[in-house]
């Protein structure tokens, strides 16, 4: 739901806030240099590029132009195979909710924090879905299905979730696609049982 927010300019960003007349200021709370739009918070902004400069090779080395994070999110998802286009989006969702911890009077958690987390969350998504397919389809529907598409103007959601009794905690995942497959977000959480 982040990322579809995301593309859709609908996050709280200071730039959007105070389009809706609810804050006066419009600038990055954290360089002072520009507009806060959801482009520069998630991606232009030296605090945001701090932690890109950490992530996986394939990423330190893009360079991706446009003003809407719409037009940003759909070079990524052109340019990116899939294990690294979900790295992406978990770094993202963090990105935001540093930018959030630090509008709420915390400390600006170090790049490499962020790349550590993501990539944590990340091992325990791939686990949580491995473990999903392997201990609850029955042998017969293990081949692989062909994902349908939504009709036109609709959004799809695909989900899974699993339970580790060990750790007593709940994984879900899911993802989000438009009418031409084109993921617009992905959701990751853990929950204590
Ligand atoms: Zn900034």
């Amino acid at each position: 739901m982040f990322l579809w927010k995301a593309c859709n300019d609908s996050l709280p960003t200071f730039k959007n806030l105070q389009k809706r007349k609810v804050t006066e200021d419009k600038m990055c709370p954290i360089c002072h240099l520009e507009e806060e739009s959801v482009t520069h918070v998630l991606w232009s902004c030296g605090a945001a590029q701090d932690v890109w400069c950490q992530a996986s090779r394939q990423l330190q080395k893009l360079s991706l132009e446009g003003t809407l994070f719409e037009s940003i999110w759909g070079q990524l998802y052109r340019k990116l195979p899939k294990p690294t286009l979900e790295e992406a989006g978990m770094i993202l969702r963090l990105i935001w909710s540093r930018r959030n911890d630090y509008v709420h009077g915390k400390e600006l958690r170090h790049p490499k924090e962020i790349i550590n987390k993501a990539h944590e969350d990340l091992q325990c998504f791939r686990e949580s879905n491995s473990k999903v397919l392997t201990a609850t389809l029955p042998a017969c529907h293990q081949s692989p299905q062909r994902w349908k598409k939504p009709p036109d103007d609709r959004y799809k959601m695909n989900w899974d979730a699993v339970v580790n009794t060990s750790k007593n905690l709940i994984g879900i995942g899911a993802i989000i696609s438009d009418y031409n497959g084109l993921v617009l977000g992905t959701i990751i959480s853990s929950l204590k049982l």
